[in-house]
């Protein structure tokens, strides 16, 4: 079925986690200090808590201090915001994270803009983004990372190379398309008002499908060679069966144009977490004024 070569999102990320790993053993030595995250979670949505679970279960696995908060969901915007303002001047914690969706009644933009922009680990501060836009030093978006460290395992030098966004979010199209335009790709958005959608992608070097949608990108949109990789996660229900996880690209269909994909799960999944810690140990690396390393 496939001319693709497969790439295996696991492997990569196990690999990043080593690395970082290795990096907080020998911050540890040389300076003293253990990078910590903080996660906080209010309420009790059940994805929410698998999440924060194996947040905590790798940051403790690559030898740094995880300290979580667990609120109700009764707990008022003041009470976060001070949470958060608590965790801003706590020199112990170098990464924060809290954890979406946020109650109802809980203004979650006010939220996140109270972060520290230098510990704000999901890279969703204004500040971050507009440092990723000008090419300062940012903490950037853990997904999009991740998706760039896969593109650029099959291929490291992407310059040059037709890049294809499908999807503008906030969390992961826009970035992707920062840190894409960063390695020197021709880069194109395109989302829900795009026109010919299908050949836009057909002129694409480089495809990130961040739809939403189950198998939206079909085989015949993908340039023979092409380095697809797929960040969706859909639940599909199976008639009879178990709820399956699906991407938004048909993926037997593009693996047999496509030069390499990402499988779902598997791909772009297990990375978004590796790249939560490497933001976490960038970011202890900063407030201490040390060399960038993750
Ligand atoms: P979103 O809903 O915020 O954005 C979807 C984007 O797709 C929008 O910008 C929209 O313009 C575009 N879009 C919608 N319909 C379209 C259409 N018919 N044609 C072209 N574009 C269309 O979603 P998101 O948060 O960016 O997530 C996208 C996917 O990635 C989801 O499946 C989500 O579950 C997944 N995701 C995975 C990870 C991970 O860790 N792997 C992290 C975040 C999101």
């Amino acid at each position: 079925m496939s001319g693709a070569s497969i790439i295996d999102g696991k492997a990569v990320a196990a690999q990043v986690r080593a690395d970082i790993a290795g990096k907080v053993e020998a911050l540890k030595s040389a300076h003293g200090f253990t990078p910590g995250l903080a996660v906080v979670l209010v309420g009790e949505d059940p994805a929410s808590q698998v999440y924060v679970r194996n947040k905590g279960q790798q940051t403790k696995e690559v030898g740094m201090n995880s300290i979580e908060h667990k609120l109700p969901d009764t707990t008022s915007e003041a009470e976060i915001l001070a949470l958060v303002d608590s965790l801003n001047k706590d020199a112990g914690v170098h990464g924060i994270l809290v954890q979406l969706p946020l109650p109802k009644h809980v203004n979650s933009e006010k939220v996140l803009n109270a972060i520290d922009p230098a510990k704000d680990v999901d890279g969703f501060h204004p500040v971050n983004v507009g440092r990723l836009w000008v090419g300062e030093p940012a903490l950037a978006p853990c997904t999009p990372t991740g998706s760039l460290i896969l593109a650029k395992s099959v291929q490291e030098n992407l310059s040059g190379m037709n890049a294809v966004i499908i999807g503008r979010s906030n969390i992961v199209g826009k970035p992707m398309a920062a840190l894409l335009l960063r390695e020197n790709c021709t880069v194109t958005v395109a989302h829900s008002r795009t026109k010919d959608i299908q050949s836009v992608v057909k002129g694409a070097d480089l495809v990130v499908a961040a739809v939403g949608i189950a198998e939206f990108v079909k085989g015949d949109w993908i340039k023979p060679g092409a380095i697809v990789i797929d960040v969706g996660i859909n639940r599909v229900e199976v008639p009879g069966g178990k709820a399956k996880l699906k991407g938004d690209v048909a993926f037997a269909e593009a693996a047999a144009v496509a030069g390499a994909i990402t499988p779902v799960p598997g791909g772009v999944g297990p990375m978004t977490i590796a790249c939560l810690l490497k933001n976490t140990l960038q970011a202890a690396q900063m407030q201490h004024g040390l060399e960038i390393t993750a």
